[in-house]
């Protein structure tokens, strides 16, 4: 049985990521204040996640979820006619449209934790996101995300593995973490290390048939077929 959710720690996680909106790029690209060398090894998955979302065939309609500052969003403008961007924060919006720039791109400021999705999408796009959804709302929240696929598209996860060397660091208790930005203010957030097998037996029967799974050390991605 799945803890609950201690109360607020969801709006403490957006509140991070507003703050953190800023600096997000830097702390991941390690550039500007975050600037110094990474390990050879975590680089090269980045860009085998990064090979693997270029290779997605090119459709017409995207919804990426959790767009942050468009680092994925990026890379989608090359494979989707039209993308539906949707963020809780919207500082990470304002810096993915300042970024992406493309008439292309429709930005929504949503709570993904009440959200239904209002149409479906050829390709439903989500990086570093479900390690942020509680394990107790993951069911629900899978099923959403599963219903904004067309049948015939496909549902695209990158994040970070369960049993992996853990870049973000080891999770308090089941799910949480504290995190800080830059100005030394910290927040609770939810973490969990996904086991992509896992995530594919609950897309099974959403209609998710056909699975391809790639687990590295650092980061895995999950990219699935909907059949029906
Ligand atoms: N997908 C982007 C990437 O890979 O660079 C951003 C990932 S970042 C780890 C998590 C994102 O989830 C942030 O952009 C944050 O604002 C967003 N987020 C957090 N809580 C949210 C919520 N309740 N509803 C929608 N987005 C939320």
């Amino acid at each position: 049985m799945a803890k609950p959710v201690p109360a607020n720690l969801l709006q403490e996680q957006l509140a991070y990521y507003r703050a953190r909106a800023g600096e997000y790029d830097e702390s991941v690209l390690r550039t500007g204040r975050f600037a110094g060398p990474g390990l050879p090894e975590v680089d090269a998955e980045w860009q085998h996640l990064i090979d693997a979302v270029r290779a997605l065939p090119p459709c017409e309609s995207a919804l990426e979820l959790a767009c942050g500052t468009g680092i994925w969003t990026a890379k989608l403008l090359n494979i989707a006619e039209t993308i539906l961007a949707l963020d809780g924060a919207a500082e990470m919006l304002e810096v993915n449209r300042a970024k992406v720039g493309s008439p292309r791109v429709t930005y929504q400021h949503v709570d993904l934790f009440h959200w239904q999705p209002a149409s479906t999408y050829d390709l439903v796009l989500a990086g570093f996101w479900l390690s942020h959804v509680p394990p107790g709302l993951l069911p629900a929240h899978i099923e959403q995300v599963a219903k904004a696929v067309r049948p015939g598209g496909r549902l695209f996860f990158a994040d970070e593995p369960a049993g992996g060397r853990q870049l973000s660091g080891p999770v308090e208790g089941e799910f949480k973490q504290t995190r800080s930005v830059h100005d030394g203010s910290s927040y609770r957030i939810v973490k969990v290390y996904h086991d992509p097998d896992a995530l594919a037996a609950q897309l099974k029967p959403l209609g998710f048939a056909e699975v391809q799974i790639w687990r590295g050390d650092y980061f895995f991605y999950l990219d699935a077929r909907r059949t029906v």
